[in-house]
C-alpha cells in the first residue's frame, strides 16, 4: 500500500500525537487547527508518547512505542500444525485453520507488528508480523469470500449496528449490551457506576461484560481513572470491550450552533480514529473493531470511511437518559464521565429490577460481539465487495 501523507492530531491545547505512515524524519510539522500554547508545544516533537505512566504490574505490554501506523486488509490462515503451539507472544487464541485479517501494520518498539482480527467473533490480537508469516499462509480468495469478516464488512458498509442479533434475542432470556461512553469531560467520573459494575461481577462470579467507549481526551485528562479501568480489565474484574470513541471527539459548533462531530468536513476521521488506537496500544490495550460515533452522529460518507478502516459502528437503540427501560436485544448507552446522572439513575433502577434474573441467567448482559450482524450460515460474497484491489 502506498504510504499516506503524515497527519497530525490536535486536542484543545495543541498538537498531541503525530501519526506516521512513513519514516519519521520525513514528517511534516504540525498543521494544528488550534493555536499552540507555549507550555504544550514541546509535545509536538515527542511522537506518539502520551504522558501516561505505565503500571509495570499490569501493563505487560505497556511502555510501547508505536510508529508508522497504518491500515491494511490482508488475510491469512493459521497453519494447522501450530494449533497446539504457543507461538504467539501474548497467547493470542488463534488455533489452526483460523482465518485472520491483518487490519493494521505498525512498528512496535522497532518491530513490525500487526493488529489481527480473528474470523467469527472478530476479536483483535496484537501479533508480530514475523510470527504470523512463520505460522500462517495467505488466505485463498474463496476463504476470504466465505469469511464472517468479509460478510460483516460488506453488510455494514453504510449502516450502524444498534441491537443484538436475532438468533440471540430468540433465547428466552432478556439480553442486552451495556456500553459506557467516556467523552471528554473535566468532571469527575461516576465512581458509583463502576462500583456497581464491579459489585455485579462479584455477585455473578465472573467479570461483567461492558463496552467502554473511550476518547483520548478523557483518558489523558483522567489518567488515574483510565489506569483503574486498565487494572480492572487486566485483573479480570470487568470484561471490557474497548470501543473507539475517537481521539478528540470533535465538539465545534457551526455558525448556527449545530454540532457535527465527526461529520464536520474539517475533521480528519481517519486521523481521529487511528490515533486513539495508537494511544490504546501504547497503554497495553488491544483496540477492538468497535467504534462509537461521537454524539451518535454519522452520515454516509463517514460510515464508508469507517468501513474502509475495518471498524464497525456500534450505535445505541436505548440511550437510557432518554428511554423508559432496557428492552430485549438493546444496545444500552449511559455516560460515565460525570455528565449524565439521569441515565445512571435509570441504569441502577434497571439493575435492581433485574438483579435476581441476572443471577439466575434469565437476564444476560452480553459483550458487544453479540451485536455482530453475521452468523456462520450466510451466503458467500463477491470478492469485489471485500477487497480494495
Ligand atoms: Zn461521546
Amino acid at each position: 500500500m502506498a504510504p499516506r501523507e503524515t497527519v497530525d492530531v490536535t486536542i484543545d491545547d495543541g498538537p498531541l500525537l503525530t501519526l506516521l505512515s512513513q519514516a519519521p524524519e520525513k514528517h511534516q510539522t504540525s498543521r494544528a487547527a488550534h493555536p499552540v500554547e507555549p507550555q504544550t508545544s514541546k509535545r509536538t516533537n515527542s511522537f506518539a508518547k502520551p504522558a501516561i505512566s505505565p503500571d509495570a504490574e499490569i501493563d505487560h505490554l505497556a511502555g510501547r512505542e508505536i510508529t508508522n501506523y497504518h491500515e491494511s486488509r490482508s488475510f491469512y490462515v493459521i497453519a494447522p500444525a501450530d494449533a497446539a503451539d504457543r507461538i504467539w507472544e501474548h497467547e493470542a487464541d488463534l488455533p489452526g485453520n483460523t482465518l485472520v485479517a491483518a487490519i493494521r501494520h505498525f512498528m512496535m518498539n522497532g518491530e513490525r507488528t500487526l493488529l489481527l482480527v480473528r474470523d467469527g467473533d472478530l476479536k483483535a490480537f496484537v501479533v508480530k508480523e514475523e510470527a504470523l508469516k512463520r505460522h500462517a499462509r495467505p488466505a485463498r480468495d474463496q476463504e476470504i469470500q466465505n469469511s464472517d469478516f468479509a460478510k460483516t464488512f460488506a453488510l455494514t458498509r453504510e449502516r450502524v449496528i444498534d441491537r443484538i442479533r436475532d438468533d440471540i434475542t430468540a433465547q428466552p432470556a432478556l439480553s442486552f449490551v451495556l456500553t459506557v461512553d467516556l467523552c471528554q469531560s473535566r468532571r469527575t467520573w461516576d465512581q458509583d457506576l463502576f462500583d456497581r459494575l464491579l459489585a455485579l461481577s462479584d455477585l455473578l462470579g465472573r467479570p461483567l461484560d461492558v463496552g467502554i467507549a473511550i476518547t483520548g481526551k478523557w483518558a489523558l485528562r483522567h489518567k488515574h481513572n483510565f489506569g483503574a479501568l486498565k487494572r480492572w480489565s487486566a485483573q479480570g474484574k470487568l470484561n471490557i470491550t474497548w470501543i473507539n470513541h475517537s481521539m478528540n471527539h470533535p465538539l465545534r459548533p457551526d455558525r448556527f450552533g449545530n454540532y457535527h462531530f465527526l461529520t464536520d468536513k474539517e475533521v480528519d476521521l481517519r486521523n481521529d480514529v487511528l490515533s486513539l488506537e495508537v494511544l490504546l496500544l501504547e497503554n497495553g490495550i488491544t483496540p477492538s473493531i468497535w467504534f462509537r460515533f461521537p454524539g451518535l452522529v454519522y452520515d454516509r460518507r463517514v460510515l464508508r470511511e469507517l468501513n474502509d478502516l475495518s471498524l464497525l459502528a456500534l450505535d445505541a437503540n436505548v440511550w437510557l437518559a432518554n428511554a423508559a427501560r432496557i428492552t430485549d436485544g438493546a444496545v444500552v448507552l449511559v455516560h460515565g464521565n460525570g455528565n449524565e446522572r439521569a441515565g445512571l439513575r435509570k441504569l441502577f433502577r434497571e439493575l435492581d429490577k433485574h438483579q435476581g434474573k441476572l443471577l439466575a441467567a434469565e437476564t444476560e448482559i452480553l459483550p458487544a460481539r453479540a451485536a455482530l450482524p453475521i452468523g456462520r450460515s450466510d451466503a458467500p460474497l463477491l470478492l469485489s465487495q471485500i477487497l480494495f484491489r
